[in-house]
Order: C-alpha cells, then structure tokens, then sequence
C-alpha cells in the first residue's frame, strides 16, 4: 500500500497555522464561549482584571488598546526609551540582596534573532522559577542612560520572538500591566472567530463597515493595511446603533404603556393669557416652544419634551402656557423644582405671570405647615386646585390628584428616574373615554426643563428618547455681560473700586465664595470670614448681608429678601445662588477662586447678572491661562461653552450628567464621534420603520445584541 499522503495544502497549512486551528479545522461561531469566565493566572491579577470589568473573554476582546507602541528586536534597543521586544529566556538568577533595604533582583540574560542582552526584574524573586530557560516572554523594557535594561511589564508568550511592528497599548490597573493583557488577548486570539455580526447586511454594506469580528481582531492586531482607528470607529458606530435602538424602544414601550390625554385646542384662557395677561411678547423660540407642545398635547402619546435654555431665557413662560392648557381642559398640572428656594420662586413667578387669571396657585415643599398641606393635599384629590408647585414633597404618596394631565419637571437631571416616574404615576386618568374629548388616558404630559445647555452629541446620546427645545435666543431687553478674568493684587483693588462705582449708582454686586467640594462646613467658614473681611474693608460703606447653604431657612429668606428688595447692596454667597434669585439692578458678580467652578457653573452663576437695563459685569478670579475661564469671558451663548466644556472634560464629567449614572461607552467617544451619532441615529430610526420589533430574519442578531445590553439582564446601565 503505498504511504498515505496529505494534500499539499493540508499539510502547508498544518504547518503554518497556529495549534488552535489544527485541534478544530472547521469551526462556527460559538459565541457562548466568549461568555466563559476569563481565567487569569495569580490572585492580583486577575483581581485587577476584575476591576477593569474584564469578566469573560468577551470582555478581554472588548478591551481595545489605547494606543501602540513599537516592538523591537533587541538589537535595537537604545539608551533612554522603553520598548517591547519578544524574547526567549536564556538564563536567569536571583542576585543576591546586600543590603537591608535593598529591593530583590532577578537577573535574565534574554535574546531573540538580533542578540542578546541581560535584564533585571526587581521586587519579583519568583520569576527565577516561573520564568525557567527556553520560556518566550513578551517584554516591555526602559533602558537606562548606561544602557541598562530593566522590565517594566512581562508576560509569557507563544509568540515567535523577534516579532517586531506595532504593539497595543492597552489601558491597565494596578497589578495587572499592558503587556500582560497584550498576552492575554494572544492567548486568546482564537475566540475572535467567535464573535457575532449583529449588524445587518445593508448597514454595513452602504456604511462600508468591516464585519465585527475583523474588527475586533484589527484593533488589537491590525494587519499591514489596517487601521485601528477604523475598527474602532466600526465598533463604536455598532454601539451607538444599539444605544439609539434601546432609546427608541424605551420611548415605544413608555408611550405604548399608557395614553395621555388628548389636549386638542387651546381655549379662551390661553388664549387671552397670550394676548392680554403677558407683560411682554414672547421671543420666536418661545413661540416655537409653544407650538411644539400644543403638538405633542394634542396627541394621545405622553408629551416628553426637554425644554433647553439658559437661566433667564423665558422657560417659565412655556411652562405656565403648558400647565394653563390642561386647566383649561378642567385638568391638573404640577411643576416640581429641585430645591426650596426654586419652588417658592417658581411660585411667585408663575403668580406674577398669571396678571389677573383667576387661577389659584398651590406650593407644597417640606416646609409646608402640616395644615396648609392637609388642605392642599384635600383640593388636589379632589380636583378644586388645579395648578400646584413644589418639591419632592409633591411625590409622596399621600399627594393623589383628581386629574393631573400635565407635569413640568424643572432641572430634570437633579431628580432620579425614579422619583420622575412616581410623578409619572400620578396620572389621574381612570383610562376610560369620559366622553370630554380626551380618550381614555391614565398618564399625564410631561415637560422636561434644564437650564443646563447640553451639547447636541451628549443630548442625543443620552436623552435620545426625548424630543428637544432650544431656547436660544434671550428676551429682549436682556444686556450682554462683560466678562474678564482677574489674577492680580491691582486688578482685585481695581474690581473693588468698580465695584463701589456700581454701589455709588444705585446697583448691587454679588461677590460668590470658593467652592469647597470637601466640606461644606470648611465653604461656610470660609465666605463667613470673606463676608466679615469684606463689610469691615472694601465694602465698609454699604449694607453687606451673607447667604450660605447652613443657614436656617428664615435666615436664608431674610438675606435674599434684603437683597431682592435693595435693603442691602452687596450679596456674599457661596454657590447657593447659583439658581433661584432674580434682580433686576444687580450689575456686577465677583467669583473668587473661579477655577474651581465648571463652566457650566460659572455660566450659571453670572446669568443671575445682566437681568436688568444696565450693562453687566462678571470678574472672574483666577488663573489668566486657565482654558475655562478664557472660555468663559469670550463666549456668552450657554450651547457654545457647553460645547467647549464637552471638549475640555470629556464626556462624564458634565454636571448633572455624572450623577445621573449615565452609561458610558466602550468604544465611542464624543463628542469626537458625533458624526458617528448622527448616522447610527438615521439608522435607527430607519431600521425600525422598517421593521419596529426587530423581528425580520436579517435584524434577528441585531435584537439579540439589543437584549443582551440593554436587555432585562443588561450589563450596561441605560442611559439616562
Ligand atoms: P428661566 O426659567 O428660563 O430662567 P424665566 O422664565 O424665569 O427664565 O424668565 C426670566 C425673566 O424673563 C422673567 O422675569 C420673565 O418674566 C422674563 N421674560 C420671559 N420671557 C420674556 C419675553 N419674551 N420678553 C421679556 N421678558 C421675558
Ligand atoms: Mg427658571
């Protein structure tokens, strides 16, 4: 018989390919195996790669490089830099230790095809064994300026050595380095073949988008031709697609939940509000506001409309016509603040907006006494109050409504999605057809409203399930703030001086105290000191009164009344100002430590100024070069400096978006990728007009990735 034969091919092949391929010739992808626990050699280690959330292997291919670094033959290597080169083992030993104190060192004499050189591994004496003659090691070097190589990261490796070109860099922690992960995702090369391509064909046909698992292997190991910024912006415009769909499906699933009443027309009382009850005409964004919302009233979808626009921009006005809408249709309306102080202002404001509408106005916070709250409680369930403001105390449980068709949550991202649906769940609605021409319905309308400007990327990544207004434009008559930053001793005399000039004609000043994060007792102390400095010095000849966030209540309103009603002059505050005071001949706001403020803080802070007729002034202290505070005396418009914010701090790092608990994403990054956005939105939205449960054959894996990460067992958070 003669000798059986290979086929050539065959046995090229087995010659070549790794031991992997060989054990499974033909192999499917079984994404099951990407969910198995990654098993990390040493305790540290794999403690570490816990806290990096690398749980399964899944994950450890998620874990893209950062960046990378050349790996280079040994012969190469020159004093000064840091390298990594792919090694074999040689020799090794442990150096003996001479000194107390002197840290252990093994030494290694390692080569690879271009020579030989020694390295010294220090604090590990354990190497010596399990680093024995003949192991190949990945090895990320420092050179010394004598051109002693010590390691900075190791890991074994079956990589053939002198394995030069490009090495990923990945992000690392505390026990478990770059190198070692690098080994890792080697090891483990063989599960790309695992990985799934959720994406349907069209996507990635008209996108020219590689298919996932090509992408995933380029990021960590691009080939000549490949780059890995194009993998990552596949796998970030895949991630952006799944975080639109889940939005979408939230706001599907919100709406197909419960009917909200169908508002239809305005009536007599909006429209003799608009016409004879305002003080002034509404700006064309209000007005575009306005018809928005009679839009969305009109139909039985629950209204969630987010209602952007800085301090001062005319928000209320909306808001009131929103709340006056349901009224007129014999339902209720609540509008629910943050904070006390905002409550009672919003109270007040929608009082004077009002004019001569007999609409009675409730306000129900925690210091409502005990029986005015059992009387309002008692009109509220029983429908003679219509328009009520407050706090969280409107959320509790004892508070029911006889017909609340209407809720307006200002600066909706101080109140979790919790405490916003238990309004939610207020509704009075029975969802039964009255026969008033509502429908059946059982959930009110809800506008959303932040004075934070939030740049279009984040707003779309984030509140992608809401619809959005801008309020750019002010009202008329708002003057444009002049804004400088102050560094020096003559500059603060000078600012003093302007600032008494202010005071001599009548205007009043506030001066906002450092932001202490750590304490807030350590804040109080140090505006009280400012405060005593400035009345006993700078200010000696007018009235200075002190607000800080430790006061009593009463206390609180004292100073603010002084100030409101010109009994005092100057306001020395901490950052409580920040929202809740309008006045009108307030000119000038001084903020020491201005640095320590965000933007979007600061941005805040000065909108209190620039409210009346005369021209305003903002002087910030602080660091001349620092980038936010440059920021800040160039642009006024809010969306703007958002933006600038946006690109100074990243993504998270937004006020009001990190305490939310906003998902964060793996591969994308904005605003970077706001283009990105864009397009997985369009995508979004045509894939489910197409096809809106995902249910087609094509979309099937797509609705699998959908479930798998913002599913019931989702990992990701969803975002807000
Ligand atoms: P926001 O809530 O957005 O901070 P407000 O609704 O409190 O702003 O409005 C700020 C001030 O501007 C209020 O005194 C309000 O009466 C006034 N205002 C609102 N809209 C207009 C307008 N179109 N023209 C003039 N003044 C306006
Ligand atoms: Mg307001």
């Amino acid at each position: 018989m003669p000798p059986l034969e290979l086929p050539t091919a065959f046995a090229a092949s087995t010659a070549l390919a790794p031991a992997e391929l060989i054990a499974a010739p033909i192999r499917y992808p079984a994404p099951a195996r990407l969910r198995r626990r990654l098993q990390v050699d040493g305790q540290k280690a794999a403690k570490a790669a816990e806290s990096l959330g690398l749980l399964t292997l899944g994950d450890l291919l998620e874990h893209l490089p950062r960046d990378r670094r050349d790996a280079r033959s040994v012969a190469e290597l020159r004093p000064g830099e840091t390298a990594t080169v792919v090694v074999e083992v040689r020799s090794i030993s442990a150096r003996p230790v001479r000194r107390r104190g002197m840290r252990a060192r093994v030494e290694a004499i390692v080569a690879d095809a271009s020579g030989a050189t020694s390295v010294s591994f220090f604090g590990q004496p354990w190497l010596v064994d399990r680093y024995p003659p003949g192991t190949r090691l990945l090895l990320h070097v420092r050179v010394d300026e004598r051109g002693r190589v010590s390691a900075q990261g190791h890991a074994p490796t079956a990589e053939p050595t002198g394995d030069t070109g490009a090495v990923a860099h990945y992000p690392t922690t505390e026990g478990l380095s770059s190198t070692q992960i690098l080994a890792l995702v080697r090891r483990h090369a063989a599960a790309f073949a695992d990985v799934l391509e959720p994406l349907p064909a069209q996507v990635r046909v008209r996108e020219h988008l590689a298919d996932r698992p090509a992408a995933l292997s380029a990021a960590h190991f691009p080939a000549r031709d490949e780059d890995p910024e194009s993998a990552r912006r596949r796998l970030a415009f895949e991630e952006l697609l799944l975080a639109q769909l889940a939005l979408a499906q939230r706001r599907r699933r919100r709406s197909c939940g419960a009917a909200a009443p169908r508002i239809e027309r305005p009536r007599e009382l909006t429209a003799r509000w608009l016409d004879h009850g305002l003080p002034f005409s509404l700006t064309g964004d209000q007005r575009a506001a306005i018809a928005a919302i009679d839009a969305d009233l009109a139909r039985s979808e629950p209204m969630h409309r987010l209602l952007m626009g800085e301090v001062g921009s005319g928000k209320t006005v909306v808001a009131l016509y929103a709340m006056l809408r349901a009224v007129e249709h014999d339902l209720q309306a609540v509008l629910m603040a943050p904070t006390e102080t905002l409550a009672e202002q919003h109270f007040a404001t929608l009082q004077t907006l009002l004019g001569g509408e007999p609409v009675r106005v409730g306000l129900l916070t925690g210091s409502t006494p005990a029986a005015r709250r059992r009387d309002l409680l008692g009109k509220l369930a029983s429908g003679q109050l219509s328009l009520i403001v407050g706090t969280h105390a409107l959320i509790e449980e004892q508070v029911r409504f006889d017909r609340l068709g209407v809720v307006v949550v200002d600066e909706q991202h101080r109140f979790g999605v919790a405490q916003r649906a238990a309004l939610d769940a207020k509704g009075g609605g029975a969802g039964v057809d009255a026969g008033d021409g509502l429908g059946a319905w059982e959930s009110p309308h809800v506008l959303h409203m932040t004075a934070t400007p939030i740049p279009r990327t984040l707003a779309l990544s984030h509140y992608g399930d809401l619809e959005f207004t801008l309020l750019r434009e002010l009202p008329a008559g708002r003057r444009p703030i002049r804004t400088f930053v102050c560094s020096s001793e003559a500059e603060r005399e000078r600012a003093y001086e302007r600032i008494r000039e202010e005071l001599r004609a009548g205007r009043q000043a506030f001066v906002v105290c450092p932001l202490v994060e750590e304490s807030e007792a350590l804040q109080v102390r140090a505006a009280t000191a400012e405060f005593e400095r400035l009345r006993r010095g700078p200010f000696a000849d007018f009235r200075v009164v002190l607000l800080h966030g430790q006061m009593r209540p009463a206390a609180k309103a004292e100073a603010m009344a002084a100030f409101a009603g010109s009994g005092a002059d100057v306001l020395v505050a901490t950052s409580v100002i920040e929202v809740g005071i309008d006045v009108p001949r307030a000119t000038v706001m001084l903020v020491e430590d201005a640095d320590r403020y965000g933007i979007s803080q600061l941005h805040q802070l000065r909108g209190r100024i620039g409210r009346g007729s005369d021209d305003s002034l903002c002087l910030l202290f602080g660091r001349r070069d620092a980038p936010r505070l440059q920021a800040l005396a160039r642009e006024s418009d809010g969306f703007v400096l958002a933006e600038v914010d946006l690109r100074l701090r990243g993504e998270g790092e937004l006020v009001g978006t990190r305490q939310s608990g906003l998902a964060q994403y793996r591969f994308a990054e904005l605003p970077d990728d706001a283009e990105l956005l864009e397009r997985a939105r369009r995508w979004c939205r045509q894939l489910l007009d197409a096809d809106p449960d995902l249910a087609e054959p094509e979309h099937a894996l797509l609705a699998e990735a959908l479930s798998e990460h913002y599913g019931e067992q989702a990992r990701a958070p969803i975002p807000a």
